[in-house]
């Protein structure tokens, strides 16, 4: 009932959402801003407009400061006294939450959500819903507004929508300053920031200026005088905007080949997309200018899937927002055709040395930019298989991601340190910093000729005791590196990376000249393929697996295969087509008893005798593994290697359930050690399996590709492992200096004798001895 209430007086009950209701409700605010004599005066006439707008008892509008935190700065309904008291971390509770991922939230049972941070000084226990949302300007996030009721209310996607046209409004004066005093002020903000913990994405360090990626501002206008005018408008820039997308990607300085190649040709397509054509088509109908329908069309694909916290569907929206940027910048460019295609001359140019800072991009945003001013990308969001990454891999640029809190962090111009290697940013670092970064640069370049020298030569420990070194590769991009690094093969090639770009499961033909062309570009080097690794955190449009508690726990991985079985029939069919004539390895991911790994086994077995009796080419040998990365494996090792040709162990996985710390959980996914008593036993017993049955194993999780953690494993008796390319010049330098015996011989002693911090055990062992590990 409040809601309708609000919505009648507000934002107008239709679904344009910036009918005449709206624009009362702003001039109502903007004639309240103008009769207040103090900021905070100001801010305490918003926050009661808004909440008798929204029929509310609470609205409160928290304010960004420098050292990242939200400040209550006014409160219609909570305690005055919390105004100024009341702090949370950017991420800390629900508004955190708000914050750190600029989207709106709204929840009728706010107390029991796991983010909910009480704050008794606020009083805000008898209030049982929220809703709120991000004060952003140029995607620079100010603050938060949110309003509270006290019984449970399901808040309508208008009343979202009017509460993001509040901040909207906020925006403009919030971010001149006009609204409060910011106790720490300029000064503060520019102290030296905190370096900020991302996500690498694509390795490398680099060194520019910050360079954040301007996105075009909320339509003024909304309400089209000539919707027949309005309509031409749209049109003109829809064609525009296919023009020039063809232009940059055809233009664009990449291999012809490769999933970026079709993440672009995807990205095309979306432009065409006729369900997002006709939804700016009809809202134009309605009587919006081009602007506004462009943006209805965006708030309603976020509303469809954008309040989903799912990091991989909101990957999906990146797209969107990235189209619908782009098209919004062309309408504004001029008449929304003619002029239209140089809207990029419209943008500003990055400094020679860019790093470009954004919440989020589309593949097609980084195209835009000269490659030769981009030194590196730090996104706020963005995952490995994002749109952007695989983009910004194609083109070598170094990119971190998950820099919650960058955007607000950086002015133009700000010296930046991006360390792709380690997913890590350093904003302002200042002179110092600065100058040691610069010697780390040259040094990093002067160890990668070292590297480039030992490249040809194999990886032998000083005793002779001989580790092959191989790659971890998901992307026909990733092949070059096996020349660039001498791997000497894929030690891990995760099938589900080129479905993840796709919006269907490619059919068999399509996956036989995919698997045909990774197996060819490796050029006679081995390939292990492993089978489709979906669910848990490798989320595939193609394949929606329903909500479930504990997604890592759940339906996914070896589990889908085996309840879909033509899945894993088309797969296995089109890996041996595109083995035919050479040896097939291929591993089943996330085993979790021998009887799954018996299926697996059968079903490729089928296929194989298909093909012998059709006739068609069958690979020269054939070799089944099974990753060892579920714990109940410990237990049936010996069972398993009587089935199971070889084991690799994922030790991304094995480290999560072990620990039972979720390896996508920034609370708690760095809390446990891999070089840790507990886990190196759990690594020996596995290794000592192998070694009574003769079978051959190799770790391919990410502890490979570090050198002190190759190190261990070495000397627990891993002679094969498989990495990232970046690791393997790091890791085999750190081997060659160590001698296999005597590591093994330490390893031993340091399990038999308790010890307790084996990490600073080994790293001293391997100081001692001279091994840059
Ligand atoms: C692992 O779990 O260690 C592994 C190699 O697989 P992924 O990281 O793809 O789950
Ligand atoms: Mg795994």
């Amino acid at each position: 009932m409040g809601a309708a209430a609000g919505r009648m007086d507000g934002a107008g009950g239709d679904r344009n959402g910036f009918g005449g209701g709206s624009r009362r409700m702003l001039r109502r605010l903007r004639d309240a801003m103008a009769r207040a004599a103090t900021p905070r005066e100001r801010l305490d006439e918003i926050v009661r407009i808004v909440a008798a707008d929204m029929a509310a008892e609470v609205c409160s509008i928290y304010v960004r400061r420098s050292d990242r935190t939200l400040e209550l700065c006014a409160t219609e309904g909570l305690a005055p006294e919390a105004v100024g008291r009341t702090r949370l971390r950017v991420g800390e509770g629900l508004v955190g939450d708000i914050a750190a991922t600029a989207r709106p939230l709204a929840l009728s049972d706010a107390q029991s959500h796991p983010k909910f941070a009480y704050r008794p000084e606020t009083g805000e226990e008898i209030y049982q819903s929220l809703m709120g949302a991000p004060v952003l300007r140029s995607d620079r996030l100010l603050g938060v507004i949110a309003v509270q009721n006290r019984t449970r209310r399901q808040y309508s996607d208008e009343d979202i929508e009017t509460l993001e046209t509040f901040a909207m409004a906020l925006a403009e004066p919030l971010g001149a300053g006009g609204l409060v005093e910011d106790s720490g002020g300029e000064a503060a903000r520019r102290a030296r920031p905190a370096p900020i913990d991302g996500l690498s994405l694509v390795p490398g360090l680099a060194i520019g200026r910050a360079f954040p990626h301007r996105r075009p501002v909320a339509p003024s206008r909304v309400v089209a005088e000539d919707p027949d005018a309005e309509r031409e408008r749209l049109e003109a820039a829809v064609r525009a905007l296919n023009r020039r997308l063809d232009r940059l990607v055809d233009g664009a300085a990449l291999p012809r080949a490769g999933e970026h190649a079709e993440v672009l040709d995807a990205y095309r397509m979306f432009a065409r997309d006729r369900g997002w054509l006709d939804r700016m088509r009809e809202a134009v109908g309605r009587g919006l200018t081009a602007e506004a329908a462009a943006r209805r069309a965006l708030d309603d694909a976020r509303a469809r899937i954008g309040r989903v916290s799912d990091p991989y569907l909101r990957e999906r929206l990146a797209d969107f927002e990235a189209l619908a940027d782009e098209l919004t910048g062309l309408l504004a460019a001029g008449d929304g055709g003619n002029a239209a295609g140089d809207a990029a001359a419209a943008r500003p140019e990055p400094p020679e040395d860019a790093v470009l800072v954004a919440r989020a991009l589309g593949p097609a945003d980084l195209l835009a930019y000269d490659r030769e001013r981009l030194r590196a990308v730090v996104l706020e969001e963005g995952s490995a298989a994002a749109h952007v990454s695989i983009v910004a891999r194609a083109l070598g640029i170094p990119t971190v991601g998950r820099a919650s809190g960058v955007l607000s962090e950086v002015e133009p111009g700000d010296p930046m340190v991006v360390d792709g290697d380690n997913g890590r940013v350093f904003p302002r670092p200042g002179e110092e910093a600065l100058a040691q970064f610069r010697r780390s640069l040259e040094a990093r370049r002067a160890e990668r000729a070292l590297f480039a020298a030992d490249r040809d030569k194999p990886c032998a420990m000083r005793d002779g005791a001989r580790i092959s070194l191989r790659l971890n590769a998901g992307l026909l991009a990733d092949l070059p590196q096996l020349a660039a690094t001498g791997a000497e093969g894929i030690g891990l090639y995760r099938t589900e990376i080129p479905f993840m770009v796709r919006p269907e499961i490619p059919d068999v033909e399509a996956q036989t000249d995919l698997y045909r062309r990774i197996v060819e570009g490796a050029g006679g080097r081995p390939v292990v393929f492993r089978a489709l690794d979906a669910g848990g955190d490798k989320r595939l449009d193609a394949l929606p697996v329903g909500a479930e508690d504990n997604p890592a726990m759940g339906w996914r991985s070896l589990r889908i295969l085996l309840d879909r079985p033509a899945l894993l029939r088309r797969q296995v069919r089109a890996l041996i087509r595109a083995s035919a004539g050479r040896e097939l390895r291929l591993m089943f991911p996330m085993v979790s008893d021998v009887a799954e790994f018996d299926r697996a086994r059968r079903a490729v077995e089928r296929e194989m005798e298909r093909a012998r009796e059709a006739g068609s080419g069958l690979p020269s040998a054939l070799r089944l593994g099974a990753m060892v990365e579920i714990p109940a494996l410990l237990w049936q090792m010996d069972a398993l290697l009587r089935r199971a040709d070889f084991v690799s162990v994922g030790s991304n996985d094995l480290l999560q359930f072990v620990f039972a710390a979720d390896r996508g959980s920034e609370l708690v996914a760095r809390r446990y050690d891999p070089l840790s008593a507990p886990f190196l036993r759990a690594l020996r017993t596995i290794a000592a399996a192998c070694a009574r049955a003769g079978a051959p194993v190799s770790v391919c999780g990410e502890m490979a590709g570090r050198p002190l953690e190759a190190l261990a494993l070495a000397g627990l008796g891993y002679r094969s492992l498989s990495m990232a390319a970046a690791s393997i010049g790091p890791v085999k330098r750190a081997l060659m200096a160590a001698d296999g015996g005597e590591t093994a011989a330490f390893l031993e002693g340091l399990l038999a004798s308790g010890e307790e911090r084996p990490r600073e055990a080994l790293a001293a062992f391997a100081r001692d001895r001279g091994i840059p590990a």
